[in-house]
């Protein structure tokens, strides 16, 4: 039995909407999914009724940016859509996103690729805003080739249209996700830009003492070796391996749920044991 323990929908920078994911999530024969929209819970009623009639495990979710100088993101699992020290955070860090997104948006105009909020905005439908959808537009209007080239020459972090956001403090916010009742797990290592082991080490050692249960050593991105590599570091350091596709639906092609580019797979267990491990 398979699950998928990170995906987005249409309530952030995914293109299919919660209840598509569930029909999905029950094609691919999965026995559990997440959803982890970023900054937000808002898909989750609609994900939950789709699910229960379906006869699926849906994990309530979100992903969260954490101040971290590559980046870093938390997928916070079964956090609930109710009022909570976590929840009550999240309105805020979703208006961060807007004025961000104006900023964007001015820098790409000063670059000669002029396009406007209202457009993103649209392109976003009704959920969490984020680069993704400005990239989209850009697409549209010919200014890149695919998303991820917009990424690469404008959007992404210290290139000439990346603007910051309002970010937690890593310790913070997974303080505030077991607070909640939610299981924080560490979201594709690779992308905090860190190459040095003893500076990994380091990292893991204050994570896990602030809270930190999972690393996501099953991403799509990897080949085995580097699930491998990080399923050890996982295992040296006290965290539950985790996994997940990171499925954006369009805004990642090539990329699906559950199966990643084609060979990913997370096991059940990795549920249990990540239970166990916040309780
Ligand atoms: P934001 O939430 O606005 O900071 O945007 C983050 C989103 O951008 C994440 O969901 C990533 O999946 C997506 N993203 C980051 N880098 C790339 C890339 N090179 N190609 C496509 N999507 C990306
Ligand atoms: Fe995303
Ligand atoms: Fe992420
Ligand atoms: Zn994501």
């Amino acid at each position: 039995m398979a699950v998928d323990l990170h995906t987005h929908s249409t309530a952030s920078d995914g293109s299919e909407t919660p209840s598509a994911l569930v029909d999905k999530a029950v094609d691919l024969g999965l026995s559990a999914f997440a959803l982890t929209d970023h900054d937000t819970l808002e898909g989750i009623e609609e994900a939950r009724a789709s699910a229960d009639k379906a006869g699926i495990d849906l994990i309530p979710g979100t992903e969260l940016s954490l101040e971290h100088e590559g980046g870093m993101h938390l997928v916070v699992l079964w956090l609930e859509p109710e009022p909570g020290p976590l929840q009550d955070r999240l309105a805020g860090l979703q208006f961060g996103r807007g004025g961000r997104n104006a900023a964007i948006v001015g820098l790409l105009e000063g670059l000669g690729m002029p396009l406007s909020l209202d457009e993103v905005i649209e392109e976003s439908g009704s959920g969490s805003v984020g680069r993704p959808h400005i990239a989209a537009v850009m697409l549209r209007k010919g200014y890149v080739e695919s998303i991820g080239e917009a990424f690469e020459l404008w959007l992404g972090a210290g290139k000439p249209a990346y603007a910051p956001r309002p970010r937690l403090a890593p310790e913070e916010a997974i303080g505030l996700a077991r607070d909640s009742g939610g299981v924080p797990v560490l979201a594709h290592p690779h992308t905090l830009g860190i190459n040095r082991s003893h500076e990994m080490a380091d990292l893991l050692v204050r994570l896990r003492s602030a809270g930190l249960v999972g690393l996501e050593a099953l991403c799509a991105a990897y080949q085995r070796h580097e699930r491998e590599g990080y399923a050890d570091l996982a295992r040296r350091f006290g965290l539950v391996v985790s996994g997940g596709s990171d499925y954006h639906g369009s805004y990642k092609p090539g990329l699906d749920m559950g199966t990643g580019y084609g060979d990913l797979a997370v096991p059940y267990d990795v549920v249990d044991q990540l239970r166990a491990g916040a309780a």
